[in-house]
């Protein structure tokens, strides 16, 4: 369910399962932005069907925060106009040859292309994995781009991070409220870590021994420092205030 948390803005929770992250909705009066794609057409269908029963519209937008597969792969199956930062769309363009046979998933399982979580998970999400559609973004900015949905505002904007270079986050000065898709993150790609999917339960463990890269996370907090927001979320965790995020962050 879309729960509603400023005049303007509604978030779907992630669901833990198959990585599914929190998707946002800014709903104008004259378009609605959605701030991520989602991880699968079977996330989006979910989506579809609960704003047609909450009588809210389809997006008409669809931004994608980052090129990482749970925030991606849903994004041709909204059938909408897709936008996404010029480094993300690079990864995606990347990644529209991918091969989905166990064979190639292991391939880029052993040359680091991908890692043990992403290729567990997409395996769950998907029962066939021949349906995966990596989409191109139809859109592409390379700093900021602001659309005007009609009293209230996406203020799109490049802000790299911690997690992943193309990081970019959506501000709603409206509402004050800051979308950071997983920027706020560790970089669970270029660090050694093990996933079990035997043993899911040292999920959190295993990645609370991760650092933060101390460097990229100054220059991700002297960025934040120039947007105005009053409250956050992150893709796949609960709202915070401004000195929540940086705590974390800085551990
Ligand atoms: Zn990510």
């Amino acid at each position: 369910m879309f729960e509603k948390i400023t005049g303007n803005i509604y978030i779907h929770p992630a669901e833990t399962y198959t990585d599914r992250p929190n998707i946002g909705l800014i709903v104008g009066e004259k378009y609605s932005l959605l701030f991520d794609a989602g991880n699968s057409v079977y996330h989006v269908e979910n989506l579809k069907n609960e704003l047609r029963e909450q009588g809210l519209r389809e997006p008409d937008f669809v931004v994608i925060s980052h090129w990482h597969w749970d925030h991606s792969y849903g994004a041709d199956a909204w059938k909408k106009t897709v936008i996404a930062g010029e480094k993300t769309n690079e990864y995606l363009k990347k990644m529209t040859s991918w091969k989905w046979d166990d064979r190639s998933m292991q391939e880029r399982l052993e040359s680091g292309e991908d890692i043990e979580f992403c290729h567990h998970m997409v395996k769950r999400e998907y029962p066939d994995r021949s349906i995966i559609t990596v989409k191109t973004a139809d859109i592409v900015f390379s700093d900021t781009l602001t659309i005007d949905l009609g009293g209230v505002t996406a203020e799109l904007s490049h802000i790299a991070g911690p997690h992943s270079e193309d990081s970019i986050v959506c501000f709603v000065p409206e509402d004050e409220f800051l979308f950071l898709g997983d920027s706020n993150s560790k970089d669970l790609l270029n660090n050694k870590w093990h996933f079990d999917i035997e043993h899911e339960e040292l999920l959190e463990d295993e990645i609370s021994k991760i650092p933060y890269d101390k460097v990229l996370v100054e220059e991700y907090i002297s960025r934040l420092e120039n947007i105005p927001f009053d409250k956050c979320i992150g893709g796949h965790m609960d709202i915070m205030d401004r000195d929540g995020l940086y705590k974390m962050v800085r551990e």
